[in-house]
């Protein structure tokens, strides 16, 4: 039943992959020494290398799969400023200067990869297409239309308040109460954003070993040791870039992210005339369930990619895109027919207090836990990570001494997820 609604060449890997081929990083042996080895070769990973790299430190990057195996080349490629506690919640938690300071982190995140893209002349398809984030019911309509002008001097957003009545001028669905346009937010390719990277971090000199798994990292009199499946390598600084892909040999780390699968599917091309009714314009959409849906027109607006959190364990990408496509079919009807040609997942990183994290521990940088939104966060703060291993005061951040929270008996295995996730999913349809 459930394979019919997939296209004859249907893929469990990223539609990204499907106009971008891989950036070969040409190292296969690992150099004996370096100023940094960096662990990890997503965004947070090479966006620091490329920083290092140019400060005259030699780098190597090492990741276990291919690079950008991780949810580098697998996310909804959405660019907000969002930090996930709003400035009221931050201000509570680390007073008004601190709080401030983490919200307009993600203006400076966003500000910063606007910047750094069209400096770098990336190709990625980087566009400020605006987000449409829709109601999912009319109490939601109402706080997102009162929290407008309500921001603190210098963390505004444009936004604009679109009624129920209006929505088909934004959104061809008639399953939202409405929502805001912020027309600031962004998209990307991400994975001709990945490339981008890659070929800038080699460039700069960086040395990037794929299929190369660091299994233990051992600190001693000179810096440290990193083993890994090519052997060891000896470095001043080390830094891990591993996000929801951390593993037991930065255990303190591990004990602090927790790894969440996000689920996405592509549609086969739609008709130009459907997407133009469904989605008029190129904005990317989001919502206010507590189990969020996001989606977008590709690149090229003839598919739509569709993501969100289907199940309450984790699950096969063959089995979460039916799924997928039913609560795709539930907003848009007339996509009933449209089958999908991508089904794919990976692992985000959340934390215990929703925020991303950077900073030193055991001598060891890393920066990590973007809770979902982490294309421009884990490029902007794995800049600023390379920017501390250079000893630049610019690499300070207001994520910086906020301490990372753990709890106790948590070693990394998120054995809570389900219970949480079907609560949630229960809550959103109940307040619907
Ligand atoms: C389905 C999905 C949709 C998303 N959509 C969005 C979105 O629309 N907008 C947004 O802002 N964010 C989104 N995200 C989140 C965003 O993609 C991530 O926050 C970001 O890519 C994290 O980058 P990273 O470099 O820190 O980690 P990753 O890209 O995950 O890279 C970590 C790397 O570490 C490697 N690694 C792990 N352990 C080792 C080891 N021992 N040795 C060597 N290498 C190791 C892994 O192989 C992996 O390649 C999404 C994520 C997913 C999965």
């Amino acid at each position: 039943m459930a394979r019919d609604i997939f296209t004859a060449d249907f893929k469990t890997e990223p539609y990204w992959l499907d106009d971008v081929e891989p950036p070969a990083s040409g190292a296969t042996e690992l150099p004996a020494t370096a100023d940094v080895v960096i662990i990890g070769a997503g965004y947070t990973g090479l966006s620091a290398a490329i920083e290092t790299a140019r400060g005259g430190r030699s780098t190597v990057v090492v990741d276990a799969e291919r690079a950008g195996w991780g949810c580098s080349t697998r996310n909804g490629g959405q660019i907000s400023t969002s930090i996930k506690p709003g400035w009221e919640e931050l201000c509570r938690r680390y007073g008004s200067e601190r709080g401030t300071a983490i919200a307009r982190e993600g203006h400076n995140a966003l500000a910063w990869i606007e910047d750094f893209i069209a400096r770098e002349a990336i190709t990625c398809d980087f566009s400020v297409v605006g987000r449409f984030h829709a109601a999912h019911n009319a109490r939601a309509f109402g706080r997102l239309a009162d929290g407008i002008g309500k921001r603190p001097p210098g963390l505004e957003i444009p936004a604009e308040v679109v009624p129920r009545s209006e929505q088909h001028r934004v959104l061809g669905s008639d399953a939202y109460w409405g929502g805001v346009i912020y027309p600031r937010h962004a998209a990307l390719h991400p994975a001709k954003f990945h490339k981008g990277l890659v070929e800038r971090a080699l460039a700069a000199g960086t040395v990037i070993v794929e299929h190369c798994r660091a299994t233990g990292i051992d600190r001693n009199s000179s810096g440290f040791t990193v083993t890994t499946a090519l052997g060891a390598t000896r470095a001043r600084d080390v830094i891990v870039a591993t996000n929801g892909y951390t593993g037991t040999i930065t255990p303190w780390q591990r004990r602090r992210v927790i790894p969440i699968g996000s689920y996405v599917i592509a549609t086969e091309p739609i008709p130009r005339e459907v997407m133009d009714r469904l989605m008029p314009t190129p904005r990317v959409v989001s919502d206010t369930r507590k189990v969020v849906y996001y989606y977008r027109p590709s690149p090229d607006r003839t598919r739509i990619v569709f993501g969100g959190r289907v199940s309450a364990a984790e699950t096969d990408p063959r089995i979460s895109g039916p799924r997928l496509h039913a609560d795709l079919v539930a907003l848009f009807p007339q996509l009933e027919n449209v089958r999908v040609s991508h089904s794919w997942m990976g692992f985000v990183a959340y934390t215990f207090d929703t925020l991303a994290h950077t900073g030193v521990h055991d001598g060891i940088h890393y920066a990590m836990g973007y809770c979902g939104s982490g294309v421009s966060m884990a490029s902007y703060l794995g800049m600023r990570t390379g920017q501390k291993v250079l000893g630049l005061s610019e690499g300070r951040t207001g994520f910086d001494d906020i301490g990372f929270a753990t709890r106790p008996f948590y070693t990394g295995k998120p054995w809570f997820l389900a219970a949480s996730v079907a609560y949630y999913r229960w809550l959103d349809r109940w307040e619907r």
